[in-house]
């Protein structure tokens, strides 16, 4: 349950006073719901309007904050302006209001009377004039007016000062509470309390002051990234908890799996494997991330650690998050397995009735050693005899609740989480902070590099005829289509119109591949272009994931400046698998901006996944990174992956620590951190605790 303290946050912005339905949707829009949202809402940029001159020597294009008399009202007539005359003692300037109401303007701006007026002034034609001043107010109130006043990310027809207003109203319902970092941590970097830094952030007195390193926007992005990490501590300490097994096998099967292949394997898939199989060996359970480029040989690792519980009498399962995925791990381990002596058995959604039952009755006994699927191996009825490792392959789909839950279908059960998506190491901490991590940073030998070209699109006759020549001499080509929109069904439309035009110059030698085929006919598709009729596969992203066709040399990306760079990379990863050379094409579409440049030229300059991630939180900006909410990474309001970087690392021990001393968060700096966890609606990792 939250702590009552944090009710007046958590209630809608519709709450606060002068906030009605209208601004309240504006507000939602612009900040969120809750009045806690518009206490992240952090400003942008802000005005100064303490600059005070005399009319007369206002400069033009700045802003000033006047004190003048009204001396009349001139209602435009037509499409004229509605001018207000006023003047101070070194001359006239006209207020100038487009659309306005003659007598909301009368009221604030009576005639004969003085008013501070704060806007931007302008000559025109000699004459100082002040287009929709932001305040008139009466000189009772100047010192509301002369101030330096922030200006945040605002909505279509919501005005600074409602949103202004509002976050007044938010700052007004402000707590203190109790302080949860570590004090030594608050002293070191003179960080003022939360309150504080909640008011002193919005309230910004210099450009400065904007800045992510000033001490109020680190404590509060400390906050945020201490709530991510204390989060991520409690599940693993949850899961830590649960007594694991030693698992140690003799090596006869893995011996044998080696033994089987036609390489050896690299130093990276060596170190891995060294460090799971000490993880196995303990007697707590293994939490691990196996991250690695694709094509890196994270799948062999995968099998050796599996291989590893089979020879101990267990189970493994590798669970991927596509059915496409899992038919295709399967079909590489399974014959791997197979040499070996270890039986592999594979469950999806699509199998049903009887082929299913005797699929769990073979999981139940234990006669399948190895088991591959998608989800479909969370559910409850799915019982092993005895699993002692699961291995899962995820492309950020699954999140912690769901590694525990297959955690949960064995004793001890050890986890293995593997990962293609080389993100940097910042951002791994955010998303599996919980887990240690093994990184395959080397490629198997033998790769030849990719080819990247990057050429816009009034050139695409050219990429034809070339892709064509590539055809004649054999190479299986893949075709991606640019995303659309946020709309599966304008990609399909956008795939199938290119294959049809693609159809005109190579009739049945085109396939096409995406999301909205049922899974018989995808895998159909796959199979035509892996051994079959098809040269040319169309696609939208479903190729993104997985699907190892070696003999795929030739990659097509249209508007690929609307990709993101790890999403390239991705794409990218499925050429270039084999022992012949392959060329990726980069088409655009010209202009090209700034950012979509630099990222087609670090394709072009690199293929190491690790240094795309990087380079890719340096041009997209980390608040961006760290803030899709579709990539499955949690989202920070306060925290920039650039800008406080270094606070990373010191939250995830202090968060660790805390949890070695207070488990239970019962402590008065325990207590605190509860809140802490309430505050960044954390809520579920609090229900990991005793008592909550
Ligand atoms: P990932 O799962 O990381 O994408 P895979 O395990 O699918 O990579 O490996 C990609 C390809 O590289 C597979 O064809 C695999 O057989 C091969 N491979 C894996 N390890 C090695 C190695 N040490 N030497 C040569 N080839 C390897
Ligand atoms: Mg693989």
């Amino acid at each position: 349950m939250r702590p009552e303290i944090l009710f007046p946050l958590f209630a809608d912005v519709g709450q606060l006073t002068g906030i009605g339905p209208r601004y309240a949707k504006l507000i939602e829009k612009a900040a969120g719901p809750q009045i806690v949202d518009l206490l992240w809402h952090l400003p942008s940029g802000l005005i100064d309007r303490r600059f005070s001159p005399a009319v007369a020597e206002a400069p033009d294009g700045l802003i000033a904050t006047l004190t003048v008399t009204v001396l009349r009202h001139e209602p435009g007539r037509g499409r004229a302006p509605y001018r207000v005359i006023c003047a101070d003692e070194s001359g006239e300037i006209e207020l100038v209001y487009f659309h306005a109401k003659g007598d909301w303007l009368e009221k604030l701006l009576p005639q004969g009377q003085q008013r501070v007026i704060s806007g931007k002034v302008e000559r025109f034609r000699g004459k100082a004039q002040m287009p929709h001043p932001d305040h008139a107010v009466p000189p009772t109130e100047a010192d509301s007016v002369r101030i330096v006043e922030p200006t945040h990310p605002s909505t279509d027809g919501l005005h600074q000062r409602i949103l202004r207003k509002a976050i007044e109203g938010a700052l007004a319902r402000l707590p203190v509470l109790g302080e949860w970092i570590n004090p030594t941590l608050v002293q070191q970097r003179q960080w003022p309390a939360w309150d504080v830094a909640v008011r002193a952030v919005h309230h910004p007195q210099d450009r400065l002051d904007l800045e992510p390193e000033t001490l109020t926007r680190q404590r509060l992005a400390y906050d945020e990234i201490l709530a991510n990490q204390l989060a991520l501590a409690l599940v693993r300490a949850r899961m830590k908890k649960q007594k694991g097994r030693i698992i140690r096998g003799d090596g006869a099967l893995r011996d044998r799996l080696i033994a089987g292949l036609p390489f050896s394997l690299t130093g990276a898939q060596r170190t891995a494997l060294a460090e799971i199989e000490g993880d196995m060996a303990a007697p707590n359970r293994m939490l691990r991330l196996l991250q690695g480029d694709v094509g890196s040989g994270k799948t062999l690792v995968a099998l050796m650690a599996m291989a590893n519980g089979v020879e101990c009498g267990a189970q493994a399962a590798l669970m991927a998050p596509t059915e496409i995925l899992a038919r295709q791990h399967f079909a590489t381990i399974e014959p791997l397995a197979r040499a070996a002596g270890i039986r592999c058995e594979i469950l999806t959604g699509r199998d049903k009735g009887k082929t299913r039952g005797a699929i769990l009755g073979r999981i139940a006994e234990g006669t399948a050693q190895i088991v591959v699927g998608t989800h479909a191996l969370f559910q409850e009825d799915v019982e092993f005899r005895d699993l002692a490792v699961a291995v899962i392959d995820e492309q950020h789909r699954f999140g912690v609740h769901q590694r525990m839950v297959l955690g949960q279908k064995g004793q001890g059960v050890d986890i293995l989480v593997m990962t293609a998506t080389p993100i940097p190491r910042t951002l791994v901490m955010t998303a599996y902070g919980d887990l240690d991590v093994s990184r395959l940073t080397e490629k198997p030998p033998g790769r030849q590099p990719i080819d990247t070209r990057v050429i816009s699109n009034d050139r695409l006759m050219d990429v034809i005829e070339g892709v064509a020549r590539r055809m004649d001499a054999g190479a299986k080509v893949y075709w991606v289509c640019p995303l659309v929109e946020e709309s599966e069904a304008l990609d399909v439309a956008a795939a199938e119109e290119r294959a049809t035009t693609l159809r005109e110059r190579f009739g049945d030698r085109v396939g096409l591949i995406h999301g909205r085929l049922k899974g018989p006919a995808k895998d159909a598709v796959m199979a035509s272009f892996k051994d079959g009729p098809i040269d040319l596969l169309v696609a939208t992203t479903v190729i993104e994931v997985g699907v190892d066709v070696p003999d795929a040399t030739v990659m097509v990306i249209e508007h690929a400046e609307r990709f993101g760079l790890a999403q390239l990379h991705q794409l990218r990863g499925r050429i270039g698998r084999g022992d012949k050379a392959s060329t990726c094409l980069l088409v655009y579409a010209a202009p090209l901006s700034e950012t979509g440049r630099a990222r087609l030229s670090v394709m072009r300059e690199s293929e190491d996944g690790f240094r795309i991630a990087e380079e890719d939180l340096k041009l997209r900006g980390a608040g961006e990174v760290l803030g899709t909410r579709q990539s499955g990474l949690p989202t920070f309001r306060m925290a920039d992956a650039a800008g406080h970087n270094d606070l990373f690392e010191v939250a995830r021990d202090d968060a660790r620590l805390l949890l070695e001393k207070d488990p239970e968060l019962e402590s008065p700096r325990g207590q605190a951190a509860r809140t802490l966890l309430y505050l960044f609606e954390r809520d579920a990792a609090v229900r990991y605790l005793r008592g909550a």
